[in-house]
């Protein structure tokens, strides 16, 4: 090697595919373009029948939207990689960098993409096998396949990397964040819920004309807290799992024996002691769990006390994790003044700010415990409702939106005014993506506005 200071930079991926598309025999492009082409459908297939044998990757492959949809754009991809004439390779290589990008936001381990491309490397070339006669161009065109398999993986990986870098910094931010919030409040409103929920139970358990069903605890006010937040916030905490363990020895095996249990009272009251025991163990172990925090940094937006929407990718992720393993479901709300402008116009910024505060107060204090509310834009708020089916979401909706069309504004000197909001909703559809759930929760609300405002428009 010279020593020479100003020793060139290695070539970019970019610039090696470039170099690989040039000198490379027109009849090998040609050949591998036509087999790439002819087979993308089955390739795509054998794809995903491979793939799906892994139980990691069905995790994020197993649902049939997402295998619709990227059935058809691993179809593309290998298009596109191979397509002869090559039209575009800028736009070829900024896709692929993309397509890491895309990875990395999902949180799809690399190994599975490396087995993934490894698989279809394998089957073009068993497909241009059955078409390759001259064994020249068979030699050259297996080396063009591989080494631009390669070099798309290349740019995948690297975006990947810069990538998750990102997502790490923002959930360690998010879960810092969350530590730093008042715990003393936060404390009593969580011992409050678990009381409210086990003097529901005691008196669902003594009335006179049953059977009347048990409400669950990890479905109440305390539980969705639990299951959505403490996990975050107290990360690790071993206090953790063993109020996970009561949740469910109280609702798989004392709730449903109570129930059973309505007639023979001498047992129900012994049932009754356990459930009461192990509900003080809950009590005790949430106390040990708060004395543990500290204050941190805070992360919520200055004006309206929301959640900053940097945390947003980390709490998404979460849920999409949550939903994947656990098969319940979400949805993503996205709210905007109508007309906020002429609020600014004609009563000034202040007025508009104190508008904006009211506003968040009717969010915050229609949503449940567990849900999360950010302050996505200058007037537009992103809701996350956790474990709902569509049809309660949309009634969440459309109870906001009443909401802010019976309330009367005040901003200040007795001045009232009224404020409607116009609302997107999208349900979790199994896609991995946060970012495409947010650009539907965004589109329907684009349609809300569209089709006159002050209404709540789901997402297709
Ligand atoms: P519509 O959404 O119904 O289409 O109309 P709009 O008037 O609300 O339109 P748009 O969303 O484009 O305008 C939002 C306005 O909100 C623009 C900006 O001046 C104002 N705004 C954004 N952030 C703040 C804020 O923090 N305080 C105040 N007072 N105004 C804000
Ligand atoms: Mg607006
Ligand atoms: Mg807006």
């Amino acid at each position: 090697m010279s020593n020479s200071a100003a020793s060139p930079l290695p070539p970019t991926p970019e610039a090696e595919m470039q170099e690989l598309v040039q000198k490379t025999s027109e009849q090998t492009k040609e050949t591998v373009w036509r087999c790439a082409d002819t087979n993308a459908l089955e390739l795509a297939d054998h794809f995903y029948k491979g793939m799906l044998e892994y139980p990691q990757a069905s995790v994020f492959l197993g649902n049939t939207i997402v295998q619709d949809r990227l059935h058809k754009s691993m179809q593309g991809w290998i298009r596109e990689l191979f397509e002869h004439p090559q039209k575009d390779l800028e736009k070829l290589t900024a896709h692929q960098r993309h397509v890491g990008a895309v990875h990395a936001r999902i949180q799809l381990p690399m190994h599975l993409v490396n087995r993934g491309a490894r698989m279809l490397k394998h089957r073009l070339k068993h497909h241009l096998a059955a078409v390759c006669t001259d064994p020249a161009l068979h030699i050259d065109a297996l080396g063009y396949i591989g080494q631009m398999m390669d070099l798309a993986l290349e740019l995948m990986s690297s975006a990947y990397l810069r990538n998750s870098e990102r997502e790490v910094r923002s959930d360690e931010a998010y879960r810092l964040f969350s530590m730093g919030q008042n715990m003393s409040v936060e404390r009593e409103r969580q011992r409050y819920a678990l009381l409210e929920w086990s003097q529901d139970a005691l008196f669902t358990l003594h009335r006179p004309l049953r059977p009347v069903a048990l409400a669950r605890l990890s479905t109440s006010e305390f539980g969705l807290w639990f299951t959505h937040k403490a996990s975050v916030i107290f990360e690790g905490a071993p206090e953790i799992q063993a109020i996970q363990e009561s949740m469910l020895t109280i609702d798989t095996m004392l709730l449903p024996q109570l129930q059973s249990l309505a007639a023979q009272e001498l047992k129900a009251a012994e049932l009754i002691t356990e459930l009461q025991s192990v509900v003080d163990e809950v009590k005790f172990q949430l106390s040990t769990l708060f004395e543990r925090q500290l204050e941190v940094e805070n992360g919520r937006d200055t004006l309206t006390r929301l959640l900053n929407r940097r945390f947003l990718p980390s709490v998404m992720n979460r849920e999409i994790h949550m939903a994947q393993t656990q098969g319940q479901s979400f949805a993503v709300l996205m709210l905007d003044i109508d007309h906020f402008k002429r609020v600014n116009d004609t009563h000034g910024h202040e007025a508009g700010d104190i508008v904006l505060q009211q506003a968040a107060a009717i969010i915050l204090n229609e949503v449940r415990n567990g849900d999360f509310v950010f302050r996505y834009g200058g007037e537009e708020v992103l809701i996350m409702l956790v474990e709902v089916s569509a049809e309660v979401a949309h009634r969440i909706a459309e109870g906001l939106r009443k909401q802010f069309e019976a309330r009367d504004f005040l901003v200040g000197q007795g001045q009232k005014l009224q404020v409607t909001v116009s609302i997107g909703l999208a349900v979790y559809d199994g896609h991995p993506d946060h970012q495409y759930l947010v650009r539907r929760a965004d589109q329907a609300m684009y349609e809300a506005k569209t089709s006159g405002r002050n209404r709540v428009c789901i997402a297709k």
